[in-house]
């Protein structure tokens, strides 16, 4: 499903990136460590479209999306990608509803219907019209994750998901990967936590820019 290939990401003489070459087949689950500044975040946000390479391609579903007009962009991050970050980024006047129905405004077809649907998957049907402000940080968490999955996007994107969470929230964040893993969706965590770097098959270590080392969790 998805291909790095030669990707590389220069700011002057730093390399955040420097050569990255990886594969996630469909359904598969990296995860991604490494210390601060290895250029985690910065992968992420080139496979997510938010970013673009200096050099080198991301193919996902046979399309190199570091060559796609923004119009397009749009398209493949609507339609394919779900990204959840460690900040929620819910936005701070509206419902928790309101938060997940953005995600489909975001290409005009509004349905309460779905939205309240997905927050019921995340479990917080009851606080479907609270502001985030009065949801604890596990609930504003899962009101990103719902929003994330409202389009059963194959790849989702998990930048430091349970960085801001307790045990017990992290717990109900990796259950919900889990059953989107089960549904066949393929997905990429970023984490400084070994714990949950383990719940992926496979961990990716980046350091400098580079993969230093790749762990199979399943032996
Ligand atoms: P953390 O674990 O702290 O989140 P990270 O592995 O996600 O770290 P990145 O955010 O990918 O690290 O940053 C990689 C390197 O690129 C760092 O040295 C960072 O300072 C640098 N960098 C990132 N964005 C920019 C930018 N817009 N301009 C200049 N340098 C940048
Ligand atoms: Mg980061």
């Amino acid at each position: 499903i998805l291909e790095v290939n030669n990707v590389s990401k220069n700011y002057g003489s730093l390399y955040a990136l420097a050569d990255i070459n990886m594969t996630v087949g469909d359904g598969k689950w990296l995860s991604i460590m490494g210390p601060s500044g290895s250029g985690k975040s910065t992968l992420m946000n080139i496979i997510g479209c938010m970013d673009k390479p200096t050099s080198g391609s991301v193919i996902l579903d046979g399309q190199d999306i570091t060559q796609l007009s923004l119009t397009d962009l749009t398209v493949i991050r609507r339609d394919k990608i779900g990204l959840i970050f460690q900040q929620f980024h819910l936005v701070p006047y509206l419902t928790a509803l309101e938060n997940v129905m953005l995600a489909q405004y975001y290409h005009s077809m509004v349905d309460e219907k779905e939205a309240l649907n997905a927050l019921e998957r995340v479990g917080l049907h009851a606080r479907a019209k609270h502001l985030p402000r009065q949801l604890s940080g596990g609930e504003q968490q899962r009101v990103c994750i719902a929003r994330a999955l409202i389009n059963y996007p194959k790849l989702i994107l998990a930048d430091e998901p349970t960085g801001n969470l307790d045990e017990a929230n992290e717990s109900l964040v990796m259950n919900l990967l889990h059953q989107l893993h089960q549904e066949g969706s393929s997905i990429i965590v970023v984490t400084h936590s070994p714990e949950v770097a383990k719940h992926a098959e496979t961990t990716v270590v980046l350091e400098h820019g580079k993969i230093a080392q790749i762990i199979d969790n399943l032996k």
